[in-house]
C-alpha cells in the first residue's frame, strides 16, 4: 500500500489510519496527481519533478489532462471524469498553472477544484529574500491563509432588476470556524506568534461579524498566540507599506484573493510563490502565478513558485528532509546569484533559463544558505481523524418570523407612490414599516436628495399585534401585491433567534 498522506498540519489522512512518516513505510513512493497545466506550465513542472527526483523524494508521480486542451475538447470545466478518479485515489494534486480561454462558457478550473474537492483554506507564504531579491521590505515572513469557499465566490449571482445585479455573500459557522482553527493551528505548528484576523466587520455586521467573533472564540483556546484584528482596508495598506509587522494573516475569500496577491508582488517576484490548497481528504498545492503565454516554451520561466510549492507538498506527505533539502538548496542557488529573467538586479551573477535554475538548485542540493534563514522542516505529530476536533453543530434557537422585507422591481415609481400603493395592500398581520433603496432608507421621512434606483426593499412587520407571524402570513401578503401588479423580485424573511434580530436594520447605518 502507498504511504497515506497527511493534511498541511500533519494530520493522518490515511486510507487505513495508520500512521507514516520517513520510516520503512513510508520508503514506498506516495502516489501524487501531477498536472502539467498550459504555457509555462510544462516547463516549470518538468524542472520542479527533475529536483525533486534528484533530491530522492519518495513519490509517485500520476499524470493528469486538465486545462487548455481539456476545455476545448468541450469539457467546459476543464476537467475530465477520469482525472477525479485520479485525484480521488491519490488525495494530493501538484498543479502546474492553466489557461482559461477567454469567452464565455467556460467555468474556472481552479474554483471548480477547491469546491467539489472541499479545498477550505489557501495557504500563502509570501517571504523575502533580501538583499537576493530586490523588494523594499527586506524583512517580510507573512503567511496569508484564505478561507477558499464561501464568501461572494458561491457565485450566486442574478439579475434582478433592469439596473441592479446581485451577489450572495455566504459566510456560515462551520467555514468560519474550519479556517479559523485551521490558521491557528498553522500558527502553532509552524512556530509562529500571531495570528491577525481581517476583516470589514463595521459595515458588514453579520457576515464580517461572525468571522471575527469565530475568531475570537476559538482564538480564547490559544493563549500562546497573539491576536489581533484589522479592518480590511487599513489592514491592506499596512500589509503593502508595512509586511514585516505581520505573521499569519486569516481572513474570508475575497480579501485573502487580493491580500494575498499583494503580498506575493512585495516579496519581488511573481515567480517566488507557492501555495497550498488544503481540505479534509484531499490537498491540492500550486505556484500562485498563471500560466504566462507570453514566456512558454522559450526556457525563462521561474520554476521556482510551482518547486515551494511542491515543498509544501513534500511536508504534506510527511517527507520533512527532503522538504528541507530541497528549499536549502533552492536558497542557497538565489544566494548564489543564480537566477532567472524575472529576479535579475544587481544581486544576480548568473542569469539562467529554467532548466539551468533547475541544474543548480540539483548541484546544491545538501548545501545550506550562508545568509538567509536556513529551513529545518518536521513531520508534526499525526493526529488521528477521529481526534480532530470536528464541527459541533448547536443546538437550534428559538426561531421566530416577525416579518418580511420585499423586494421590488419598479423603474417609474417614488418613494411616496410605491409607499402609498404597498400600505394600501397590507394585510391585517404584515404592515408597511420601511422602505430602503440600496440600502438607505427613502420612506418614511426621507431625504429629496437620495437617488433612487429600479430596487427597493420594503419591510413589513407585524401591525396590530405582537404575535410572530408563519408563511401564510407572508403568502397571502405577496398574493394581494402580485394581484396588484406589483413586481416582486424576491424576498427575505424577518426572523429572530433565541429572540436576537437576525437582520440588520437595514437603514444604510
Ligand atoms: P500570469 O501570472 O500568467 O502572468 C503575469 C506576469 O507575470 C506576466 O508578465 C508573466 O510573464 C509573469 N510571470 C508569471 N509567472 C512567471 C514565472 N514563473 N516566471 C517569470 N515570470 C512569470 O498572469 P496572467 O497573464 O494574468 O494570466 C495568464 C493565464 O494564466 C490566464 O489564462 C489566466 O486565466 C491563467 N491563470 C491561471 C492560474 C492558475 O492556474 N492557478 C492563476 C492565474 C492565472
Amino acid at each position: 500500500m502507498a504511504a497515506a498522506p497527511h493534511d498541511f498540519l500533519g494530520r493522518n489522512h490515511g486510507h487505513d489510519g495508520t500512521e507514516t512518516g520517513e520510516s520503512p513505510l513510508a520508503e514506498r513512493a506516495v502516489p501524487v496527481a501531477v498536472s502539467y497545466g498550459d504555457g509555462i506550465g510544462p516547463e516549470i513542472m518538468a524542472a520542479s519533478l527533475a529536483i525533486l527526483n534528484a533530491a530522492g523524494a519518495r513519490i509517485a508521480p500520476q499524470p493528469i489532462e486538465i486545462g487548455e486542451k481539456v476545455y476545448r475538447a468541450g469539457h467546459s470545466a476543464g476537467i475530465v471524469e477520469a482525472s477525479w478518479d485520479t485525484l480521488r485515489q491519490t488525495r494530493v494534486l501538484l498543479k502546474a498553472p492553466v489557461t482559461t480561454p477567454s469567452g464565455g462558457g467556460f467555468k474556472s478550473l481552479n474554483v471548480t477544484l477547491r469546491k467539489t474537492l472541499g479545498l477550505y483554506a489557501n495557504v500563502r507564504p509570501c517571504v523575502a529574500y533580501s538583499p537576493f531579491v530586490a523588494t523594499r521590505h527586506p524583512g517580510m515572513d507573512v503567511v496569508i491563509i484564505r478561507e477558499n469557499e464561501e464568501d461572494l465566490y458561491a457565485g450566486i449571482e442574478h439579475r434582478q432588476t433592469d439596473e441592479v445585479f446581485q451577489c450572495l455573500k455566504l459566510i456560515t459557522r462551520p467555514g468560519c470556524e474550519r479556517i479559523v482553527r485551521y490558521a491557528f493551528e498553522y500558527a502553532r505548528g509552524h512556530g509562529r506568534r500571531r495570528v491577525t484576523c481581517m476583516v470589514k466587520d463595521n459595515i458588514m455586521k453579520m457576515t464580517d461579524g461572525l468571522f471575527y467573533q469565530v475568531f475570537q472564540e476559538i482564538g480564547a483556546s490559544y493563549p500562546d498566540i497573539e491576536q489581533d484584528r484589522y479592518i480590511i482596508d487599513i489592514g491592506a495598506a499596512r500589509l503593502a507599506t508595512h509586511p514585516e509587522r505581520f505573521d499569519v494573516i486569516v481572513t474570508p475569500n475575497l480579501y485573502g484573493d487580493i491580500l494575498s496577491d499583494i503580498a506575493a508582488e512585495l516579496t519581488g517576484s511573481v515567480g517566488l510563490a507557492g501555495s497550498a490548497n488544503i481540505g479534509e481528504r484531499v490537498a491540492m498545492f500550486e505556484a500562485i502565478h498563471g500560466s504566462a503565454p507570453d514566456l512558454a516554451g522559450r526556457d525563462v520561466a521561474n520554476p521556482s513558485g510551482l518547486l515551494l510549492s511542491a515543498v509544501m507538498m513534500l511536508v504534506h506527505v510527511r517527507q520533512a528532509k527532503t522538504a528541507s533539502l530541497v528549499h536549502n538548496a533552492w536558497l542557497r542557488t538565489l544566494e548564489e546569484g543564480i537566477h532567472t529573467a524575472d529576479l535579475a538586479s544587481a544581486a544576480t551573477r548568473r542569469r539562467v533559463g529554467t532548466r539551468a535554475f533547475a541544474d543548480a538548485v540539483i548541484d546544491r542540493l545538501g548545501d545550506s544558505p550562508r545568509t538567509l534563514p536556513a529551513v529545518e522542516y518536521s513531520n508534526p505529530e499525526p493526529v488521528a481523524r477521529s481526534n480532530e476536533p470536528a464541527y459541533v453543530r448547536r443546538q437550534a434557537a428559538n426561531k421566530a418570523t416577525v416579518g418580511v422585507d420585499v423586494f421590488v422591481h419598479d423603474g417609474a415609481t417614488s418613494p411616496a407612490d410605491l409607499a402609498g400603493r404597498l400600505t394600501a395592500l397590507a394585510t391585517p398581520t404584515l404592515a408597511l414599516k420601511m422602505i430602503t433603496n440600496r440600502g438607505v432608507k427613502v420612506w418614511p421621512k426621507g431625504l429629496p436628495e437620495t437617488f433612487c434606483t429600479d430596487h427597493w426593499r420594503c419591510r413589513f412587520q407585524v401591525g396590530a399585534t405582537d404575535a410572530p407571524i408563519g408563511h401564510r402570513d407572508i403568502i397571502e401578503l405577496l398574493t394581494r401585491l402580485t394581484e396588484a401588479g406589483v413586481d416582486v423580485i424576491k424576498t427575505e424573511n424577518l426572523c429572530t433567534f433565541d429572540g436576537v434580530a437576525g437582520f440588520a436594520l437595514g437603514q444604510g447605518q
